[in-house]
């Protein structure tokens, strides 16, 4: 409940200008800011440095441009080829060949044919080059939307793209099914955004026991699932579950995201486990700090204390 609550205040935060100017003057200014701690940098270049050091810990990445809701068509146009442009970069970098992206970006909230348009263009130019696309999950309003048009390209024949489930929504027990049924490969989340109790559990004991139905689902049935979490309990029952179903590590594997949990990222590796880390960069990264500042407000006082400390820098110079 306090969960919900705080994402309720965390999400109306996020509608405040005056707060989005004063955080987007400070948060990323140098690499000790404070939306560092979530966020790669602002270029591919910072996300690039952020994946070679993911990669040297022995863990995996894939990269988010961050980005949501799009307002013209034009700006859906420009983010499709930057993610075109990432390719190249991500190719001569030599580091791994994944990636993560929304549909609202792509102008699903304008027009939903060229939307699936620009998503073919992502995913005709990744295919060939052993790209993989991971198309994020994002509020109940675009849940059904975004399934269609995974399946539209699923049965289209594309193969080098997943989708993310939230188990928060009581819908994804069916969704999982489908998914299964297709052979699609699933990252299953809890679930990020504020959603009416209608349609989503709020209480955290509703949502972890969700959770695990639908990881089980997925470990028994799934393809290559992805579990994105760092609830500790969720890992457990990954790993007991797996071992109980003589699921080996390498038919399934952790997500999460930068900067958090760091500690559980590496326990996992050195037993055996692929993780891969979530990277989000790019200069739209209000919202989605603001997600996380929401899950978890403790993380106010590292902001608060980052704020005054790059206050006081600035005041001295
Ligand atoms: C790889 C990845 C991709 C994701 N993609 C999507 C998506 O497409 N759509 C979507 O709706 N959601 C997405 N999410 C977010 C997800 O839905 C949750 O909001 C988020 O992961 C927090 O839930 P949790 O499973 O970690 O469990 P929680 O119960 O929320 O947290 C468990 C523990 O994790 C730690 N923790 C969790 N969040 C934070 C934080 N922000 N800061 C510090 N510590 C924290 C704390 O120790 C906490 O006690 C993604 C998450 C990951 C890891």
């Amino acid at each position: 409940m306090i969960g919900y609550v705080s994402r309720v205040f965390f999400h109306t935060l996020a509608s405040s200008r005056a707060l989005q100017h004063l955080a987007s003057r400070y948060g990323m200014r140098s690499p000790t800011s404070f939306a560092r701690r979530f966020i790669a940098g602002e270029t591919i270049d910072d996300a690039i440095a952020a994946a070679r050091r993911i990669e040297a810990a022995g863990l995996t990445e894939t990269l988010d441009l961050l980005g949501e809701s799009v307002g013209t068509m034009a700006e859906a146009d420009t983010a499709t080829r930057t993610y075109l442009s990432m390719f190249d970069r991500i190719a001569a970098a030599g580091i791994g060949r994944n990636i993560s992206l929304k549909l609202t970006q792509l102008g699903l909230t304008i027009d939903r044919a060229t939307c699936v348009d620009n998503l073919r263009r992502i995913l005709d130019a990744a295919g060939p080059r052993d790209f993989f696309v991971r198309v994020d999950m994002e509020n109940s309003p675009y849940t059904q939307v975004t399934l269609d048009v995974f399946e539209t390209i699923w049965q289209q024949g594309y193969r080098n793209a997943g989708i993310v489930l939230q188990a928060y929504l009581k819908r994804t027990a069916a969704d999982v099914a489908r998914m299964n049924t297709l052979g699609a490969r699933v990252r299953l989340v809890k679930g990020a955004y504020q959603e009416p109790k209608t349609i989503a559990f709020h209480r955290k004991a509703d949502v972890d026991a969700a959770f695990i139905q639908v990881m089980q689902q997925l470990l028994d049935h799934g393809n290559q699932p992805a579990i994105a979490t760092h609830d500790p309990d969720m890992i457990d029952a990954t790993r007991k579950y797996a071992a109980a179903r003589g699921v080996p590590p390498a038919r399934y594997e952790f997500q999460m995201l930068y900067g958090i949990r760091r500690d559980l990222q590496a326990d996992l590796r050195n037993r055996g486990h692929g993780v891969r880390v979530y990277v989000p960069f790019g200069g739209e990264w209000f919202p989605y700090f603001m997600r996380r500042l929401g899950e978890r407000p403790a993380n106010i006082g590292f902001v608060i204390r980052g704020l005054l400390g790059e206050r006081r820098t600035q005041t001295a110079h």
